[in-house]
């Protein structure tokens, strides 16, 4: 049942997305999905979040309330996932001390960054006629292409831009808070700030990350396909939480898993569920789009795995302006679309269009695969080294359709990386990605394998490979429950 979706026009190019190049948010350009049904001409949504402590409306307004001082959450650590670890110090502005570390550590400070132009804008591809599937683009206006990396909380959220920042990266996502936890403590007012500022224009002193650049990864512990009612409650919190953070953050982007029935109830009561949690927060908390993530695993009890069933769920929203998709790689992959060659990703992508609609696509994860096309295993590998390859990958950034929306790597890296500071992996993967977007169809024939045997070299050289097929530092999460890996390879196994 999803709606039907008209073709798009190729006669006018009208673009179903376009973005405006520079600051603007995600809602400043006609975003409209082709939802047939639901004809919505949203008139441009409000831009600015509002300033979180006035937000009455969704009944949270406890959560910018002042948390004590001094709570460092049990398992917080350096590395580990979580805004309150090392955050815990009065209101100060920079060089502020918390246990004896200054604010923000040197590893990750902006004058350690390196320039991040260079990179930012999708330049029209010297294909012919929209190969990928994408939209051709419909003047000759240069949108940026918002690569980044999912990037740690720890210190604080405003740690993940200062991350993102020095990978070199124009997009990122992040988790709100530890995702290992249902609750964690709101965030402190002057951490918001601290955020908001980093937002910011470079010129007015921020690093100039766009609410539509960043795109936040919801709790793993959520399931919203869950029948059982006590624990859709306790997912819907959680969600809600999540939502409500990103709207304090003046964040526009949330994805998350869309969850399982768990056997006790069929898809469709499935989808219903995950619905009404969808219904229920978008007048609960105001702005934020909810983004639905693809899922591996195809024939389990996981919803979303299908672009049918992403469809089923988007079909039940009421507010189509704040539903969007998040496809992750090695999930289509793995669910048995496949993306190694220009036809395959074309087609994946034709079938994407027909049966959701390229006006949902609200970000990507870009994952390579250990796994094989359909072999409904999660394991995440370094672009173009794993069962995908580099031409998929090198397909989307040539795709118009994917300027101006998050492009993610959740690519496994180094044990200590996030510890250290050192994200040499996902660094050289984004100038890899604009390496490959920038080879024109010829050359890409003759040069593909010298450029993936180089990478290959240049990869175990940052993050030897581990034998036995397993991610790095993939280990096995406690009794089908989630994992908790964050920068790292994301494995589904429920
Ligand atoms: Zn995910
Ligand atoms: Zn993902």
């Amino acid at each position: 049942m999803p709606p039907p979706r008209p073709r798009r026009s190729t006669a006018s190019n009208a673009p179903i997305r376009e973005r405006s190049t520079s600051s603007s948010s995600l809602f400043d350009a006609p975003l409209k999905p082709k939802a047939s049904a639901q004809p919505k001409p949203n008139p441009k949504a409000k831009v600015q979040a509002k300033s979180p402590a006035k937000t009455k409306a969704n009944g949270t307004e406890k959560k910018v309330s002042v948390k004590p001082k001094t709570v460092l959450a049990d398992d917080a650590k350096a590395g580990d996932d979580d805004p309150d670890a090392g955050d815990a110090e009065p209101p100060k502005k920079k060089a502020r001390t918390a246990k004896g570390k200054v604010w923000p550590p040197p590893e990750i400070a902006p004058e350690r960054h390196p320039p991040r132009n260079g990179y930012p804008i999708f330049e029209s591809p010297s294909t012919t006629a929209a190969p990928n599937g994408g939209l051709p683009p419909s003047t000759t206006e240069k949108r940026p292409m918002l690569l980044g990396a999912h990037t740690s909380i720890a210190g604080g959220p405003a740690g993940a831009l200062l991350r993102a920042g020095k990978a070199g990266a124009n997009g990122l996502a992040m988790f709100t808070k530890s995702q290992r936890k249902w609750a964690s403590n709101p965030y402190e007012p002057e951490a918001v700030e601290r955020f908001r500022d980093l937002m910011k224009p470079k010129e007015e002193g921020g690093l100039g990350y766009p609410p539509e650049s960043i795109l936040v990864h919801g709790s793993y512990l959520i399931n919203l396909g869950n029948p059982d009612q006590e624990k859709w409650n306790t997912s819907y919190e959680c969600f809600k939480d999540d939502i409500y953070r990103c709207h304090q953050l003046g964040i526009k982007l949330y994805n998350w898993h869309p969850g399982s029935t768990v056997g006790a109830c069929t898809k469709e009561e499935s989808f219903a569920s995950i619905a009404k949690a969808i219904n229920k927060v978008h007048k609960e908390v105001p702005e934020v789009v909810t983004v639905i993530e693809n899922m591996a695993n195809a024939g389990s009890n996981i919803v979303g795995t299908a672009f049918s069933e992403l469809a089923s769920i988007i079909a039940l929203v009421e507010n189509k302006d704040r539903v969007r998709v998040c496809l992750d790689t090695c999930h289509l992959f793995a669910s048995g679309y496949d993306l190694r060659t220009e036809e395959s990703y074309a087609d994946t992508m034709k079938k994407f269009d027909e049966e959701v609609g390229n006006g949902y696509l609200g970000g990507m994860h870009l994952n390579d695969s250990k796994a094989d096309l359909a072999g409904n295993k999660d394991l995440h590998e370094n672009i173009g080294l794993g069962k995908i390859g580099l031409t998929g990958f090198r397909c989307i950034m040539r795709d118009p359709l994917m300027a101006g929306i998050p492009l993610v790597l959740e690519t496994p890296a180094p044990e200590k990386a996030l510890e250290t500071g050192d994200f040499a992996i996902w660094m050289r993967e984004i100038k890899l990605l604009y390496e490959i977007q920038g080879i024109d169809d010829e050359e890409w024939k003759t040069r593909k394998d010298e450029i993936e045997e180089r990478w290959r070299k240049e990869r175990d050289s940052i993050n030897p490979p581990k034998e036995k097929g397993l991610p790095a530092k993939g280990k096995a999460a406690p009794k089908g429950k989630k994992k908790s890996k964050k920068d790292d390879s994301e494995e589904e196994d429920d």
